[in-house]
């Protein structure tokens, strides 16, 4: 029988892998809960009709890349592309608005894309979102610029660049839009195919074409930042002035334009050039016009989503994974000693040791062995004339040095020897 494999574009988090995984979720909510984000989790799949409206179907993420389905009520489902959208439509849902004043939310999960797989991109992939909803004061943007770097700060991640960007109200992009594809239809011969699809449907996102001859005819493309209403351009002073007065470097990128349609002012995107060709680590921007559109009051809106999978990849070449730690390897074998084994890792579980039964009662030889790669920082040793004792031997394996002892007293002196087993000495 042929074997059943994974999905292409997906993958096994194995469990050696989880712990960096755990490591961000702890070092992100803590960042987050200090500024006084909430979590929240909306479902991973919804209508169709929320990312067609949400996203924009002239967007790759609606017109290419989504995984839709008709369930079997006849419905068409997506699962979702990105988390923004659902999370503004639980926001209007359930009337989180009605609180009053701004709402700050996260939420970290799988999001779903049909992209050619390669490296730091997959077709399940996890996003940390965050977003302010109520909001249209410029520190707001900055708030959630802060988050993101110190997030990644306090990950320990250096060499990233944050790149920055205005693309104005939407009356701005119209007139911008318009003197874009003026020029670009001028020089239509030399865009790529892709691009010259793109003049009419979605014109701005030509703005960040790979494709190098593209990229020559934008170079001398006119730029957003010179159609910005003074409102605009204000907000955008703003946002720069108190990014550097927190101290946080930037670059102005005028082509900087983000796949999403519902994006207005500011956007943004971090990279580290350590990822090769998928550079960008976090994407974000204010997306004022969101929440009506999607049938909520009209709210101002701005956030970002980091992507896991490539946070994870700069992550590792840092640092091995933490080491899962296990205090007691539990071995036993004889008819008396394995229940009294299997009771005794009861007790010392429920006074908080983490061990590990060995359950193949093999030679204790064999056991021995399994014990030295466990991890563990020492070896419990029940036979038969033990469990009749009630004593049990006590290993520590970096020393090697071997005491017996009650059962009782070990339970007694736990603590001490908990805390003996976590000095790196005795841990090895
Ligand atoms: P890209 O330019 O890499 O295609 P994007 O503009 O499509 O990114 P966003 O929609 O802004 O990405 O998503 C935010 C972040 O989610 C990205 O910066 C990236 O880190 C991550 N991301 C997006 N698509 C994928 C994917 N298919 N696999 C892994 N991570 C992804
Ligand atoms: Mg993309």
């Amino acid at each position: 029988m042929s074997k059943i494999q994974a999905i292409r574009g997906t993958r096994d988090l194995l469990p050696e892998e989880v712990g960096l995984w755990q490591q961000v979720e702890t070092t992100a909510s803590a960042v987050l809960a200090r500024a006084a984000y909430r979590e929240i989790r909306p479902p991973i799949f919804e209508q169709t009709e929320l990312f067609a409206r949400g996203i924009g179907e002239a967007t790759d993420v609606v017109g290419k890349e989504m995984y839709t389905f008709e369930d079997r009520g006849g419905r068409s489902i997506t699962l979702r592309p990105e988390i923004t959208a659902g999370l503004v439509r639980a926001f209007i849902e359930n009337k989180l608005f009605a609180e009053g004043g701004v709402q700050r939310l996260w939420h970290m999960g799988p999001a779903f894309r049909y992209e050619r797989p390669q490296a730091g991109r997959q077709r399940q992939f996890h996003q940390l979102d965050v977003e302010i909803l109520g909001s249209r004061d410029p520190r707001a943007d900055v708030e959630v610029i802060a988050i993101a770097t110190d997030i990644l700060q306090a990950l320990g991640l250096k060499s990233l660049t944050l790149d920055l960007n205005s693309v104005g109200s939407g009356d701005d992009r119209q007139r911008y839009r318009e003197a874009l594809v003026d020029y670009l239809s001028a020089h239509k011969a030399d865009l790529d195919v892709d691009s010259q699809d793109r003049l009419t449907r979605n014109p701005l996102r030509i703005l960040d074409s790979k494709d190098p001859q593209t990229q020559a005819v934008i170079q001398a493309a006119p730029s957003l930042l010179d159609y910005l209403s003074d409102d605009s351009q204000r907000h955008f002073d703003q946002v720069q002035q108190q990014l550097s007065d927190l101290g946080i470097a930037f670059s102005i990128n005028p082509r900087l334009v983000r796949g999403l349609d519902y994006y207005t002012h500011t956007a943004f995107e971090i990279q580290s050039a350590d990822l090769g060709a998928q550079a960008t680590v976090c994407g974000g921007g204010r997306y004022d016009g969101l929440v009506a559109q999607l049938g909520g009051p009209d709210t101002p809106a701005i956030g970002f989503a980091i992507g896991l999978e490539r946070l994870t990849i700069l992550l590792q070449q840092l640092q091995p994974s933490p080491a899962a730690t296990l205090d007691f390897y539990l071995v036993s074998r004889g008819e008396k000693a394995e229940p009294a084994a299997t009771l005794l890792a009861q007790k010392l579980r429920h006074g908080s040791a983490r061990v590990e039964v060995d359950l193949s009662g093999s030679a204790f030889g064999k056991q021995f062995k399994r014990a030295d790669r466990s991890g563990a920082a020492a070896c419990l040793i029940l036979g038969d004339a033990e469990a009749a004792a009630g004593t049990v031997q006590l290993k520590w394996l970096s020393s090697g040095e071997q005491i017996e002892l009650a059962q009782v007293d070990l339970l007694g002196q736990l603590s001490q020897l908990l805390q003996a087993a976590q000095t790196p000495e005795a841990a090895g």
